[in-house]
């Protein structure tokens, strides 16, 4: 006889109640259906997985791109009397083997495996004289390549719901902007999954933007007058930078390590225990730093250097303040930084569509930063959650910015998106707007639309910012998946029609110091 969902979780796990949707999850994925979990870090993922398959007969299989990760979870379900094994490289070949030998003959509840590993022949072999109680994917974002973890060994696994249709299977993820969503349903066969949305809004964590101008200082700033002796990531874009970053603050008297992929895997693995073991340690660290990182007493991460999208802004802000104490998202940004991401999307060797949806998701984290309005609206907007705004825990709500009416200017925007029949990404629409016949506007006969040099008033840095900016006030719709076109959505109207205000950042920090406004 098997014990039920709420037994578990009191008499193994010791807590009281299920949070959140763990409880609607659990039931769907005991009762046999696929689930794609979204939830922010610290929300209670695990539990998804773990208790229904000890809640169904058989094996749960975990499948986890992370090594040290499994031999943590592992070794905190053993010591709660669950029986759990992981199988990966870690594991000398013998051990391997004898681990294998338990799970089919049905010692295990639970067994975390490394996808390469799962899905070797000999592996999937095995698995057919198993009982599988469930496939749990972790990090499920991961099979996305527009996301910035991608492995490819995901792309493989949509292999579970052919081989073993009747058994259940539950992706995980705290990070997937539409297009990731969209890949993590095409690329697992997940079309028949229930989708459970937890909602990606981190109350307790307050965002910042400032504009930078010297940025060291402006960090060690930050860091003295807020968090002092307090423990946080900065993260920047290059090897080179987190090291002289690093030595930097370290001379001033903080205390930092540094990680990138340049130090040696040893240098790597102390640097990061101690990190997770001292207090007050300040870890300097490129993108390769972060997933699996469950210290729950970050107070800050700041950002020298902007992330490459909103996704990775949202995943890396995310590890600040897991313990649910209040925890800052600092970022210094400013143009030169875009100019080089840009550069660098241009030139890399990756095929125009990634380009294109690349470059989107720059324009989207621009937006961001740009935006008058509360920072949290932005962020959840992008992940299509709506916030009212006013959150008073971001810089916009606290202190309001310098801003101008934009409301004609909006409207403007807005029109030439509508008389070009949404099909068209900023750069044309600011082409047209400022009344630039160029080959293409010509092509398209938009030199002879009523918008056409209808907004000579702003130049096109100023355009292209009043489009980052409404799609960040959700003012307008970008078609993330084809090719960025801007198209209007049912706010649009409402600007349109005379019925709203728009109010935009006077001074965007993308291009400060410059005449935003020339005429008004
Ligand atoms: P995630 O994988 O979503 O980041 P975890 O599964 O690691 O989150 O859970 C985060 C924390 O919340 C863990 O310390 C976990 O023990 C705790 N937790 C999970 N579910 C509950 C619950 N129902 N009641 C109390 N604490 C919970
Ligand atoms: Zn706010």
């Amino acid at each position: 006889m098997h014990a039920t969902p709420i037994d578990i979780l009191r008499g193994t796990f010791g807590f009281r109640e299920f949070q959140g949707l763990q409880q609607p999850i659990i039931d769907h994925v005991c009762s046999g259906g696929d689930a794609l979990v979204l939830m922010p870090t610290g929300g209670g993922k695990s539990l998804c997985y773990q208790i229904p398959a000890m809640v169904r007969a058989g094996v749960g299989i975990v499948v986890s791109p992370l090594i040290a990760l499994m031999q943590d979870q592992v070794q905190g379900l053993t010591q709660m009397g669950v029986r759990a094994a992981y199988i990966n490289s870690s594991l000398p070949a013998q051990e391997a083997a004898a681990a294998e030998r338990r799970m089919v003959a049905g010692d295990f509840d639970l067994v975390y495996v490394a996808p390469e590993r799962l899905l070797q022949p000999h592996f999937m072999q095995m698995l057919q004289a198993v009982d599988v109680a469930l496939f749990a994917i972790d990090e499920a974002h991961c099979v996305s390549q527009w996301g910035h973890d991608f492995r490819p060994e995901y792309t493989q696994l949509s292999v579970l719901g052919e081989r073993w249709p009747s058994v259940p299977r539950i992706a995980l993820t705290a990070t997937a902007d539409g297009p990731t969503q969209t890949d993590i349903i095409r690329q697992l066969g997940f079309g028949n999954a229930r989708v459970f949305s937890a909602g990606f809004d981190r109350p307790n964590i307050s965002y910042t933007v400032v504009p930078k101008d010297h940025p060291r200082r402006q960090l060690l700033s930050f860091i003295r007058e807020r968090h002092q002796g307090d423990a946080g990531i900065v993260y920047r874009m290059s090897r080179k930078k987190v090291e002289e970053t690093a030595t930097w603050l370290e001379a001033q008297g903080i205390p930092s390590l540094p990680y990138h992929a340049g130090l040696s895997q040893n240098e790597r693995r102390d640097n990061q225990e101690r990190f997770m073991r001292e207090e007050g340690l300040v870890m300097v660290a490129t993108v390769a730093f972060g997933m699996g990182v469950d210290k729950p007493n970050v107070r800050f991460v700041a950002h020298l250097d902007p992330p490459k999208s909103l996704e990775a802004y949202h995943q890396e802000t995310g590890r600040a303040g897991r313990d649910g104490l209040p925890a800052d998202a600092w970022m210094a940004y400013g143009l030169a930084d875009v100019v080089l991401l840009r550069r660098m999307l241009d030139s890399g060797g990756a095929s125009d569509e990634r380009k294109r949806v690349e470059a989107r998701k720059l324009e989207a984290m621009l937006g961001f930063c740009e935006t008058a309005t509360c920072r949290r609206t932005a962020l959840l907007g992008y992940f299509g959650e709506k916030h009212p705004g006013g959150c008073d825990n971001c810089d916009n709500c606290l202190q309001p910015v310098e801003t101008w009416d934009g409301t004609i200017a909006a409207q403007k925007a807005l029109s030439c998106i509508f008389r070009t029949g949404q099909r068209f990404g900023a750069g044309h629409l600011a082409d047209v707007l400022m009344g630039h016949a160029t080959a293409r506007v010509k092509n398209m006969g938009h030199d002879e639309l009523k918008t056409f040099g209808c907004g000579t008033e702003l130049d096109r840095q100023g355009w292209q910012s009043v489009y980052r900016q409404l799609a960040a006030a959700g003012l307008l719709r970008v078609d993330m998946e084809g090719y960025g076109s801007l198209l209007l959505n049912e706010a649009s109207w409402t600007v349109l029609r005379g019925e709203r205000e728009v109010v935009l950042r006077r001074d965007p920090i993308a291009a400060k110091g410059r005449a935003r406004v020339r005429s008004k």
